[in-house]
Formats: structure tokens, sequence, C-alpha cells
């Protein structure tokens, strides 16, 4: 059987101990996978691994017998997302592929990501039990602002997709967005928006504020230099994600960004909740009430010394590698982020989650993590 079935229909989704032979098993799976597959991504293991002169077959039995243990995950080759905003790395055929998506890259440098239907189905299952696990479904229809662009059929990226997804966690009455698509183009709809979180206040119904963190912020900020005052109605959320983007400079934390909301729409700091993801891995992060990313049993975190790329503690800062064993479409299995963060022991949260959670310090843009562009250089290269 496919040990991606019990990982991905788990009931709980913090289980680590309870689903670690089923995630092994699927990392195991998944590595040799690629390796037979896509010829690529079989010159990169081989290259990075040493491992020269082996045919297809038996380096995919030889590299993933290599993972034995979860400390042996770090051996698997990283991919730093700037590999795929380079290159097309796909182990499957894009009419194998029902759904496509980019990152949200500037400048032309955005990532093809592609997804076959079992990863689909995975990841639907593993987004829907963290949602359930943080209490953001309900059945009480709810107002949306949504602080992102609006869906149209030009605009592919998964930030979008994943931002008009949640605004079905609970019926939706209506969305104001703060991006509308016009003649052509995006333009930001400030009246609009202030005019429908208004009257979404007075509906009596639950508004759910779904966005990018920095709108956000200056959303609260332009309100409270007006002197205005809320109370959004019970059962109000906040679903931030995306991060600060372009905003890296004006970043508050997460504590200073609930305090203002308190303040303003009179919401409580534990409504707020913050996602974490990447277009390159498809993989969900959810806060918890102490707005700590806790590591889910789909997936792995690892930090990596920002020149060696060597594995750090807990508390070191470093490159984030994120691991998961859910896409056949492209070996996305550890994926290097241009992030850095550090990991934290889960007891250290107190939130009754018991298992590690990460801590984003900088989202950084490509070119300031040198490692990150090496590293896809020499993979481009050696190819
Ligand atoms: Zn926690």
């Amino acid at each position: 059987m496919d040990s991606r079935i019990p990982l991905y229909f788990t009931k709980h989704p913090y289980d680590i101990s309870g689903t670690e032979k089923y995630f092994m098993r699927a990392i195991r799976e998944n590595f040799s996978y690629h390796i037979l597959h896509n010829p690529d991504y079989a010159e990169i293991v081989r290259r990075e691994l040493g491992f020269k002169r082996r045919g297809r077959g038996e380096l995919a039995e030889e590299a993933a017998s290599l993972i034995r243990v979860e400390e042996d995950i770090s051996l698997i080759p990283p991919i730093p997302t700037a590999f795929f905003k380079r290159k097309r790395l796909w182990t499957m055929k894009p009419w194998q592929l029902p759904v496509k998506a980019t990152s949200s890259g500037t400048e032309g440098k955005r990532s093809e990501m592609a997804y076959d239907c079992q990863s689909i189905i995975f990841g639907g299952a593993l987004a829907g039990k963290l949602c359930s696990f943080h209490g953001l479904f309900s059945l009480r229809p709810a107002n949306y602002i949504i602080l992102g662009y609006e869906p149209h059929r030009t605009n592919k990226t998964v930030i979008t997709k994943t931002q008009f997804i949640s605004s079905f966690f609970a019926p939706p009455i209506r969305r104001s967005y703060a991006l509308k698509y016009e003649e052509g183009g995006y333009t930001l709809n400030k009246k609009g928006l202030f005019r429908d979180l208004m009257s979404f206040c007075r509906s009596g119904f639950p508004v759910r504020i779904i966005g990018f963190p920095a709108y956000f912020f200056f959303l609260l900020k332009t309100l409270d230099r007006a002197g205005i005052r809320m109370k959004l109605p019970e059962g109000s959320m906040v679903l931030l994600g995306g991060g600060w983007k372009k905003f890296e400079g004006s970043k508050v934390d997460i504590i200073e960004l609930s305090g203002l909301a308190e303040k303003v729409l009179g919401i409580k700091p534990e409504s707020i909740r913050e996602f974490f993801g990447a277009a390159e891995h498809p993989g969900l992060y959810c806060s918890c009430k102490n707005h700590h990313f806790h590591v889910p049993c789909y997936s792995r975190v690892i930090i990596r010394d920002e020149t060696s790329l060597k594995p750090l503690d807990y508390g070191e800062p470093g490159i984030l590698n994120l691991i998961t064993p859910i896409a056949h479409s492209i070996p996305l299995i550890s994926v290097m982020t241009d992030d850095i963060a550090v990991l934290h022991r889960g007891e250290d949260c107190g939130c009754g989650i018991k298992t590690d959670y990460f801590e984003i310090i900088k989202r950084v843009g490509l070119s300031e993590i040198e490692t990150c562009s090496q590293t896809a250089d020499r993979l481009m290269r050696d190819k």
C-alpha cells in the first residue's frame, strides 16, 4: 500500500510518533519514485550523493536505503526554490497534472508548479485536518474581506487560489476584495473595502478577514489614524498568510499586529491565525493560539547553516528546508526556501501541541541568501 494513505488520513495532524513509520516509508518511496522516473533529478542525486556510475534503478534502491532514520532525511539533496524558478523539474507529463500554479515571485522569477490527482487528494486531506483541528471551519455564514487579489483566469498564483479556497471555511455571504480586477488589471479598492467592512460589521454575521499580513497592518493603521473603533461580530476571524513580501521593511510581529487588531476591530488575539506555506512546498502550517507554527506529521523541517548547509540544532538560525513526501508530479521532497528560521522544541510553546515549531526570522530575497543561489547554479551547471 502507498504509505501516504495512512499518513495523510491519520486522525490527529500532530501525531508524529504514531505516524513516524509511515512518514519514513513515504519519504523512501517518494525519493526512489522521482529518481526512477525523472532523469534530471536522478542526475542531481547521483552527483550530490557521489553515486557516479549507477543506473537509475540501482541508484533509486541505494539512495532510498540510505534514509533509515529521521536524521538521514538531511541526506536527500535539498533543492533551492531558486532552482525551480529557473527550470522545470517535472517528473510527470503536463497532461497528467490537473492543477498548475505559479509562485508569486516578481520580475518573471516564478516557480511553475503542478500537482497530480493523488497529491491533490492528500493535500486536501491535510488542509482539512489542520483547519478542523484549529477550529477554522464553521457552518455559520460569514462575510469576507479578502486582503488580496480577486480571482481571475489570468491570475494563476498559489496564494490567490489559497485565499479563495479559505473563503469557503464558513459559508460565504459576500466577498469584498482589496485588489479588484477591472479593465484588464488590478486596482486598489480602498473605498469599497472600508465601506464593506463597516456594513459587514453592522450585519451581525461573523466577518472573516483573509489576506496578506502587510495589507491587514495597513488597513488597521489607516483605521487607527482615522480614530475608527469597531467591534467585529462574535465568531469573526482573521486568517493571514503569504508573508510580508515587498513590505518586509514595514513588518511588525504578530503580537503587535494582534494588539492593534484588538484595539481597532475588537477582535481577540486568539481569533487571529497565521498560515505559512511556500508555492514549492505543498504542505500547510497553521499557527497555534500562541502564534507558533508547529510541524504537522506530514512534513519535517530542517534548519541548515547558511554557508555549509549542515543541519543545525534547536535555537540556531539558518535556512529553512522543508520536507514532504506528498507529490509525484515534481520532486518537492526536500525544498530549501529563501527564509531564515529557527526551530524550537514543542514543549517550549505551552499550547498543548507537542511537535517542534519554527519561527521565521526573516523572509529574504533570493539574492540575499547566496548559498541558495549558488546551490541552484551548481545544480544547473552539473546537469
Ligand atoms: Zn503552540
